[in-house]
């Protein structure tokens, strides 16, 4: 019984529940690491038993609450197996999870919470967080439980008590179009799916050891968790403090056995800038066997330059959105064949299938021609929180068959076929631009510049000239200690392949691209370079 005399809410233990799946390796393999994390200098291991009493031990200080199914509860927290004891909690109690990380600035979480409406905001007993909204609860967690600072407001009696694998597993936050924070909604059933989909390929066992760079806003930090806890490995989230030093970094992966790394491709680059030699020796002592990495293309010099590296290495491209956590995850040969001037994301994890849809609405059967991708699967998100209209933009009828009333995913993404059936990705369908009436794909224009010699990438855009026109704008970076490339040069190399209106106006040199803080290029910042801020 809660403090109000209402039943608490359960999940039906023979169904679809993040906690359940997640757990499983609790019952079968108690004493073996979920979690290997950093503690001060040292490393901290959590086992599956463990993990699973302070998931029950939060589960039951929630429980007092009385909190329905539903109810949102914003998790601030860097990775570590107190955040992930509390996420199963939520899952467990059907209590949607909305993942926050300490660095999000004030004013995006109050946006956040203004969207989300939560009951309760959870952060560590260090966390800094402060000036919470007084309408949310607060309270702080740690390896004991949970301290309830202020309880959540009195709450109009509900109806929901059962947690059902179609009740809401979590809801991302992304930057969304408009400005306002667009959020992500995923059922139990929809991530289970997936992560069972990805099992299904027996890409690693138990033994491995997962580390996760991402911040846990991000779903891909919820994939990682995902994964490795699904597969009964243990987890390694890498101190976000560490990533941007890269002996560090190597260090910390030698010191906790990792023998799989996940992350955006950016992840690498201060490692190949600087730390070829221990990088080289991980992968010799054959310990780290598994780089995946998703969120955008891998520019192929830096790809070959860590294969190089890690020679003995696997590497998986890791392709989709937080529509769907992602789509599907990829073996690139390692090393990549001389030739392969784009990486496939292959097909679909099991249990799902992308489609190309051409312009006529017509699935594409010829290799080559693009389309944009449409992802029939389980795993589908329930749709954008509150926003009914930006939902039914994108989960749309199947065009392959609209009479069964199915829903898709419409994924925005163009990409093209290959004699296998396996997809190559082109970029994003609002990246093919009009230039003076002609259509321009983005990522051609990005791709014929990053064949100049010493130039290591490129991105291109359509951004206001002096006079006010849209013009072709590109932005590069180039290798260390080389030549800084001559825009003019660089033009009448773009003219030499390709269409006049496609040679870009102006070419900006950066020592290196700006990045999100999920590590993707930062577009609006290159952008202000231009245009200001
Ligand atoms: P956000 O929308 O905030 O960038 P998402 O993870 O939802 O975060 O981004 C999904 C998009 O990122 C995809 O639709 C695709 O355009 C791009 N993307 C994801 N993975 C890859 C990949 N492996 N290769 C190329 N592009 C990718």
């Amino acid at each position: 019984m809660t403090s109000n005399g209402r039943r608490p809410a359960r999940a039906h233990a023979s169904m679809d529940n993040l906690r359940t799946y997640l757990l499983a390796a609790a019952g079968r393999t108690p004493e073996r690491p979920a979690v290997i994390q950093a503690a001060g200098g040292a490393l901290d291991t959590v086992t599956y038993g463990e993990l699973e009493r302070r998931t029950d031990r939060i589960v039951e200080a929630l429980a007092a609450l009385g909190l329905d199914v539903g109810e949102r509860v914003i998790v601030e927290s860097d990775t570590d197996a107190d955040a992930v004891a509390v996420l199963l909690a939520c899952a467990t109690l059907g209590l949607p999870f909305v993942p926050a990380s300490p660095e999000v600035p004030d004013e995006r979480l109050l946006a956040v919470i203004d969207s989300a409406e939560p009951a309760l905001h959870l952060q560590p007993t260090d966390g800094k967080r402060t000036g919470i909204p007084e309408t949310v609860g607060t309270a702080r967690f740690g390896p004991d439980g949970l301290t309830v600072e202020r309880p959540p407001a009195p709450r109009p009696p509900r109806r929901r008590r059962t947690v059902t694998p179609v009740d809401t597993a979590y809801i991302t936050f992304t930057s969304g179009t408009t400005g306002r924070p667009k959020g992500v909604v995923m059922s139990h059933r929809g991530v289970i799916a997936f992560l069972r989909g990805v099992q299904a390929a027996e890409l690693i066992t138990a033994e491995d050891r997962v580390a996760g760079t991402a911040p846990l806003q991000f779903d891909f930090a919820l994939f990682d968790i995902g994964y490795a806890l699904g597969h009964g490995a243990a987890l390694v989230p890498v101190p976000r403090g560490v990533l941007n030093w890269p002996r560090r970094f190597l260090t910390f992966l030698r010191d906790a056995g990792v023998t799989e790394v996940h992350g955006v491709p950016s992840l690498w680059r201060p490692v190949l800038r600087h730390e070829h030699e221990l990088l080289a020796e991980l992968g010799k002592e054959g310990v780290l066997r598994r780089v995946a990495f998703s969120g955008e293309n891998f520019p192929l010099d830096e790809l070959r330059s860590l294969q190089k590296l890690l020679p003995e290495a696997e590497f998986s491209n890791a392709y989709g959105a937080t529509e769907s956590m992602a789509a599907s995850i990829t073996t690139v040969p390692n090393p990549l064949p001389p030739d392969v001037e784009r990486l496939s994301i292959g097909h679909a994890v099991a249990g799902a299938e992308m489609t190309l849809i051409g312009p006529d609405g017509r699935p594409v059967e010829e290799p080559g021609v693009l389309g944009e991708i449409y992802l029939r699967a389980p795993s589908l998100f329930s749709g954008y929180w509150g926003d009914p209209e930006a939902t039914r933009a994108v989960l749309v009828p199947d065009p392959v068959d609209p009479r069964s009333g199915q829903l898709v995913l419409k994924s925005g993404d163009l990409a093209s076929m290959g004699v296998g059936g396996e997809l190559y990705f082109h970029g994003r369908v609002d990246s093919q631009v009009q230039i003076r009436g002609n259509r321009v794909e983005l990522g051609e224009v990005e791709r014929r510049i990053g064949e100049f010699p010493g130039i290591t990438g490129a991105v291109a855009m359509l951004l206001p000239g002096a006079d006010g026109e849209p013009r072709l704008f590109a932005f590069v970076t180039h290798a260390p200690g080389g030549p800084r490339p001559d825009a003019k040069e660089v033009v009448a190399f773009c003219r030499a392949a390709l269409p006049a209106y496609m040679a870009p106006h102006g070419l900006h040199v950066v020592d290196e691209f700006p990045l999100t803080v999920n590590g993707k290029v930062d577009r609006s910042a290159l952008t202000a370079l231009v245009t200001g801020p």
